[in-house]
């Protein structure tokens, strides 16, 4: 559906001046394909370049060098036209929705704008599908003549994933869906994800600097590091046997749900004594 083939993103930093460019390398020789149906998991710390990567899978920033390749098509530049043929393809949830929503608009008006801009079915057929849309991400229907500051985190990014899903894409990039949730609404928007991905027959990219979360909604998990990759691999596979050290320290950081890592036994082997005692 979307393939990234040797992919590199250059910025020119933060506060460089005209005349003494510095420059950041966001993303370097990244290939990746997300396939119909199926959920790749981006993992790295902050700055690693998940971000980018997910600008780019959605046509949001060019790449520097390397290219896209949407639905068969190498796309090297992204105009207008070619942006709102995406924008059918693939769309996005970011991390934060009271910034992704526009504060003035209802959530009615929210989910009939994109219809609109593409001029797509009857008021009547977009009404209808506004009204689906509510009741397919859980929110009741009177929640559409709300506005964004109305509403709790969760239900704003309810809200957003409806938005999302509006033009009936066939991939959904979530950038850190969950990170500026209460933690108690995160597996709630998590388990709706992974419901709509199902229900739907949706390919979906999930970014987390956690790999924990990534770990049970992915089938695919690819590890980032100063935005290159380091590991891609089946997310058992990545899991289990990690190949690569960078791989291996995200998971040692995390609370540890695996059963035990290699090299963190820090029991002293059985004395002399203990093995008298039990003789
Ligand atoms: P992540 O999402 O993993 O935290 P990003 O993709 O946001 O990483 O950022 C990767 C690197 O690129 C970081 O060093 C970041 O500071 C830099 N960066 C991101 N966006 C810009 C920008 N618009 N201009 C300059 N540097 C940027
Ligand atoms: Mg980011």
């Amino acid at each position: 559906m979307v393939e990234l083939r040797d992919v590199g993103v250059v910025y020119k930093a933060r506060g460089s001046s005209l005349f003494n460019p510095t420059k950041v390398v966001a993303m370097e020789a990244v290939s990746l394909a997300v396939h119909r149906g199926q959920t790749v998991g981006i993992v790295g710390e902050s700055g690693s370049g998940k971000t980018t990567t997910a600008k780019v899978m959605i046509g949001l920033e060019q790449p520097t060098s390397g290219e896209v390749v949407f639905d068969g098509e190498p796309v090297r530049r992204f105009t207008g036209p070619v942006r709102k043929r995406l924008g059918r393809i693939v769309s996005v949830v970011f991390q934060d929705p009271a910034t992704a929503l526009n504060a003035r608009m209802t959530v009615r008006e929210a989910l009939r704008d994109p219809l609109e801009v593409h001029g797509i079915g009857s008021r009547a057929e977009r009404d209808a599908r506004v009204k689906d849309l509510v009741g397919m991400v859980g929110l009741p229907s009177s929640a559409l003549d709300a506005l964004p500051g109305q509403l709790s985190g969760g239900q704003r990014q309810r809200v957003a994933i409806a938005r999302a899903l509006t033009l009936e894409p066939q991939l959904i990039v979530a950038d850190e869906p969950t990170s500026a949730l209460d933690v108690s609404v995160r597996a709630q928007i998590l388990n709706l994800l992974a419901d709509l991905k199902a229900e739907l027959g949706l390919g979906m990219v999930f970014i987390s600097h956690d790999i924990q979360t990534v770990r049970y909604v992915s089938d695919d998990i690819v590890v980032m590091n100063s935005g290159r990759i380091v590991e891609h691999g089946p997310a058992q596979q990545v899991f289990e046997s990690p190949r690569d050290p960078y791989t291996r320290s995200l998971l040692g950081a995390a609370p540890s749900l695996l059963a035990e890592t290699p090299g963190t036994s820090t029991s002293p082997s059985p004395s002399p004594s203990t093995s008298k005692e039990q003789q």
